[in-house]
């Protein structure tokens, strides 16, 4: 069975669509089940669901998942930034969610894969960038805060590679992660993306399965057209690192499906 567990809604500043329409997607591309994961960065940047919206929010999601036929998992993609780690936890503690998504979209501030700020990958050593963006999705699994790294690799976004070989901060991040029990999200956005690769790579993910982590799928759609998109690459990409199951979340416990 497959699940798209990254998906936004018209909640988050920066998607459109609603609820439903993505639950009709999901059923018309076979999926067994889908989560719903809107933004929610503390300090509110404007992709971000408002603070005062969360409520309404998991409302509306427990409704669906309480009257909908088709499986539904209330889920929420949470920015991950080090000084606002007792925020995030006050949030995700207050609300049952079925799981929490860790993502690092910012760097000492810097919101690295916006394309507005782009010219900023300039200033940057680029494996030096690779290391800090890393120790930072260390810091991310640490933080024991959630479920599943999102876009493990999303600072390759756009098509920024070290020209040295970077295995070794692989390895580590991903000693960290197993270390941490977290989830590894394999995520198709990437392929709309200037990298042109899913998130993470398949020299990551070959480490990740050798490591026994599990992984969840993830569109990162950001309207309903996209929900399950390219998934049959995931699906590829995944069988071919080795795996046979993924990851499905039920308040905040992990069991393993067969894919
Ligand atoms: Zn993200
Ligand atoms: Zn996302």
């Amino acid at each position: 069975m497959l699940m798209d567990y990254h998906i936004h809604t018209g909640m988050s500043g920066d998607a459109e669509g609603k609820f439903n329409e993505c639950i009709r997607i999901a059923h018309l591309r076979g999926l067994a089940e889908i989560g719903f994961s809107d933004h929610f960065h503390p300090k509110e940047p404007e992709y971000s669901m408002k603070y005062e919206k969360l409520p309404e929010y998991v409302e509306k999601v427990q409704l669906l998942k309480e009257t909908d036929d088709f499986p539904v998992k209330l889920g929420i993609e949470v920015d991950f930034i080090p000084s606002l780690q007792s925020e995030i936890e006050k949030i995700t503690r207050r609300e049952h969610f079925d799981y929490v998504i860790g993502s690092v979209h910012f760097i000492n501030g810097w919101g690295f894969d916006n394309s507005k700020y782009i010219s900023k990958y300039q200033e940057w050593d680029i494996a030096k960038l690779y290391e800090t963006y890393f120790s930072l999705v260390q810091q991310c699994a640490r933080s024991g805060l959630f479920d599943i790294i999102g876009h493990p690799d999303i600072i390759k976004k756009f098509g920024y590679k070290p020209e040295v070989d970077i295995t070794n901060v692989f390895l580590n991040t991903i000693e960290v992660i197993k270390d941490c029990r977290v989830c590894v999200e394999v995520n198709t956005r990437g392929l709309m993306m200037p990298c042109r690769e899913i998130y993470p790579s398949k020299e990551f993910l070959e480490i990740c399965f050798d490591n026994e982590i599990p992984i969840t799928l993830g569109s990162d759609a950001h309207k309903p057209e996209d929900v399950g998109k390219d998934f049959d690459q995931a699906l590829e990409l995944i069988r071919e690192a080795g795996y046979e199951n993924i990851a499905r979340f039920t308040r905040r416990k992990q069991e393993l499906v067969e894919i």
